[in-house]
């Protein structure tokens, strides 16, 4: 459903991400994982048309990105940010809603839905600044879940939570969206949290980023936070992923691990 080809966008003089090439089917939860400054939000940004990328294509369901596609919802790292602080939590997930063309009513009984299954009921009146971190978080990522989107990104999305909170995020999301059947595409800098998420996991060179790997990943499901990191195949792929990150793709340091 989503295709890159030789993606690439400069800031001026500067590269950011050179020829990145990538395509995630349908259904698919695809975590593309790198170190820091390597292009992933630029990637991000260039696929859900907010900057405009400098060279190469980024095609949904066959057809060229040009501006942000209707049928697409971004979940960024910030919430603070992302949130209206003067609406409430259910205002904050009916408005993208008004694109859709949906009447009040239908509005607030979808944005009610997302938000009981992000376990928010309770807090639907609630306004972000009554709301711990991960609440708000829940709440950007209720309003993506009404948006129905037929692709979610998501940008470092449990980046700035505490450690628990971002473990109860991460099998929210898998859960919720396995349920809906959506298609995922997760930008994250840590390399555990790319293994336990993904179907797929895509790793980008240091700047200017392009893909150096491409792993599946064969873990049983549903995943479990603590079954799951301490199963040979999480820590084998966890070591070689980290390798591909680290810019190091021979096998002797697997034992240093
Ligand atoms: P990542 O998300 O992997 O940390 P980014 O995509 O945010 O990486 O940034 C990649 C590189 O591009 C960084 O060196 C960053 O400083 C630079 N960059 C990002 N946005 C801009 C911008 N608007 N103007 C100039 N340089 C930018």
């Amino acid at each position: 459903m989503l295709e890159l080809v030789d993606l690439s966008h400069s800031y001026g003089s500067y590269r950011a991400i050179d020829k990145v090439n990538l395509t995630v089917a349908q259904g698919e939860v695809v975590c593309v994982v790198g170190p820091s400054g390597c292009g992933k939000s630029t990637l991000l940004r260039s696929i859900a048309g907010l900057i405009k990328p400098t060279g190469g294509r980024v095609l949904l369901d066959g057809r060229p990105v040009r501006s942000t596609p209707d049928n697409l919802a971004v979940v960024f790292q910030d919430y603070s940010r992302s949130l209206y602080p003067w609406l409430s939590a259910l205002a904050n997930v009916s408005l993208p809603l008004r694109r859709k063309g949906l009447d009040r009513r239908a509005r607030e009984d979808a944005a009610m839905a997302a938000l009981t299954e992000v376990g928010l009921a309770a807090a639907a009146g609630k306004y972000p600044w009554e709301m711990s971190g991960g609440m708000q978080q829940r709440v950007s990522i209720a309003r993506a879940l009404a948006y129905r989107p037929s692709l979610l990104l998501m940008d470092e999305p449990f980046g700035s939570v505490d450690a628990q909170t971002r473990e109860e995020l991460e099998d929210l999301v898998l859960r919720v969206c396995a349920h809906h059947g959506m298609t995922i595409l997760l930008i994250t800098h840590d390399v555990d949290e790319s293994v336990y998420v993904g179907d797929r996991v895509v790793v980008l060179s240091k700047a200017p980023g392009h893909v150096v790997g491409d792993l599946p990943v064969d873990l049983p499901g549903p995943r479990d936070q603590i079954r799951t990191r301490e199963l040979d195949a999480f820590v084998r792929l966890r070591a070689e992923v980290g390798r591909m990150v680290r810019g190091r793709h021979n096998n002797h340091e697997l034992e240093t691990m």
